[in-house]
């Protein structure tokens, strides 16, 4: 079925040229880039999605508010109106900015986490995780099963499964969990929203046993948005009551708010305890800068300040979902298949399924991501074997992930329609030649994080 696109709710006042440089050159730069698309020249992409994070357009309103930008160090007004629009929205007692989403997990978890202790949520984002190992912590993952089955339409499939969270409290006890999380919508499994219904359990099983509860607020208005056309009794409640109504649930949060908050760079950390919140102002004066600007810049708050409102505002969330899932609709009215429903910020292409031939140990998300790049000098993700196949640590024996992915992330309020057309017509002309496409292997590959840095050579 094809999806109704929304129009844009905005038209374009400055632009940012991007360019489509030869096959020929694209094949050079591929060579030269060790067929990883993170070693690439940004311009010699001409649609960059690699990633939602920070890289959005900004509106009038954000670029005019940079200029009001109070850069005195201590309690600008800059923060003032950070402030007034955090308490609004969110409803915390209190508040820091940071730089971005990960410096208010490591604040929080320096602040929480001992070695030893477990943090659970439906799944943690990859810096969330590793912000709790590198405190001695085990960040442990309880989403639903339907979550891992990608052609399962399930309208919240990032929902946590409430039996496991449960039995994992039972095992461990209160001592051993400083904090419970969720994340919203689930960035790890696909964009996948949480519904309201999953969050007020959430929320009394933590309370029951008096664990705090912070929410990974990255892209929470997605997921309102998500709730109010998905969950029976919400239809008629505006997105901004349903933020405030989840908000109220919780604890606490981090956010970035290089997602749904529309900025280039910024996260916040919230909460309502004032004992934790004199911890976290130390150790943020430590890391990051003094509490009223957080690593940030005073124009940054502002930006975020307005972004904020921009990211909860209907008109832009329905632009902004219809263009996912019109760009999962054409791939999949083409015969590629994507991980069902479509999630807020990515499609999710199914590589094995356009590459069957391709083994998992020849890399077949990572052939697909290139070949992208080589077709349409469009820039994906790969979320597969490169990034999690790791041998056992017993048997030695080669462990590879459930799916092998190719993500196309979309930026928000950055390209349009035929921009999706154009990436959609250049998978579609991919699969028409898809026999003739081969696999790869490494020629360098680090321990950890190898996706970043590692090269390779086509089979
Ligand atoms: C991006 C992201 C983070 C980390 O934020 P940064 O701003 O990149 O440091 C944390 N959690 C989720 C769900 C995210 O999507």
């Amino acid at each position: 079925m094809t999806i109704t696109y929304p129009p844009e709710p905005f038209r374009i006042k400055v632009t940012e040229p991007i360019r489509l440089i030869s096959r020929e050159a694209r094949e050079t730069a591929l060579k030269e880039a060790g067929y990883n698309l993170f070693a690439l020249k940004a311009e010699d992409i001409f649609i960059d999605l690699l990633t939602d994070s920070g890289t959005g357009a900004m509106s009038q309103a954000q670029w005019a508010a940079l200029m009001s930008g109070d850069e005195s160090y201590a309690g600008a007004r800059s923060y003032h109106r950070l402030k007034a629009a955090v308490e609004d929205i969110f409803g915390f007692k209190y508040f820091v900015p940071t730089h971005q989403g990960r410096a208010a997990e490591n604040i929080l978890s320096a602040v929480l986490v001992k070695p030893g202790m477990y943090v659970p949520s439906n799944m943690h984002f990859d810096t969330t995780d590793a912000n709790i190992r590198a405190r001695g912590g085990h960040p442990t993952n309880l989403v639903i099963d339907e979550a891992f089955d990608p052609a399962t339409p399930h309208p919240f499939k990032g929902n946590m499964d409430i039996a496991k969270l449960k039995a994992f409290i039972a095992q461990y006890g209160r001592e051993k969990i400083p904090f419970g999380m969720i994340t919203v919508t689930n960035n790890a499994g696909g964009g996948q929203p949480v519904s309201m219904a999953n969050l007020k359990q959430v929320a009394d099983v933590y309370h029951e046993k008096g664990i705090p509860f912070f929410i990974d607020a990255a892209r929470y208005a997605e997921n309102c948005y998500f709730i109010q056309q998905r969950e029976p009794g919400y239809e008629y409640v505006s997105v901004k009551d349903i933020a405030r109504e989840i908000f109220s649930l919780a604890d606490g949060m981090c956010m970035s708010a290089k997602k749904d908050a529309i900025v280039n760079i910024g996260g916040l950390l919230c909460m309502n305890d004032e004992t934790l919140f004199g911890n976290v102002k130390n150790e943020l004066i430590l890391r990051e800068g003094f509490p009223t600007y957080g690593g940030l810049a005073g124009r940054d708050l502002d930006a975020m300040a307005v972004g904020l409102y921009e990211g909860l505002d209907e008109a832009y969330l329905a632009y902004r979902l219809h263009q996912t899932a019109y760009l999962a609709s054409r791939l999949n009215e083409a015969g590629i298949p994507t991980i069902q429903p479509a999630g807020g910020h990515a499609v999710y292409v199914d590589a094995r399924a356009v590459l069957p031939h391709i083994p998992q140990g020849e890399f077949p998300g990572q052939a697909l991501t290139v070949e992208l790049y080589r077709e349409g000098a469009i820039r994906g993700c790969e979320i597969g074997s490169v990034m999690f196949a790791h041998p056992d640590p017993e048997t030695g024996e080669m462990l590879y992930p459930r799916l092998e992915l190719l993500r196309l992330a979309i930026p928000r309020r950055t390209y349009t329609q035929s921009h999706m057309d154009y990436t959609a017509e250049s998978l579609t002309n991919i699969k028409s030649r898809a026999e003739s496409i081969r696999g790869y292997k490494f020629t360098y590959a680090p321990e950890l994080l190898r996706h970043f840095t590692a090269r390779f050579e086509p089979l």
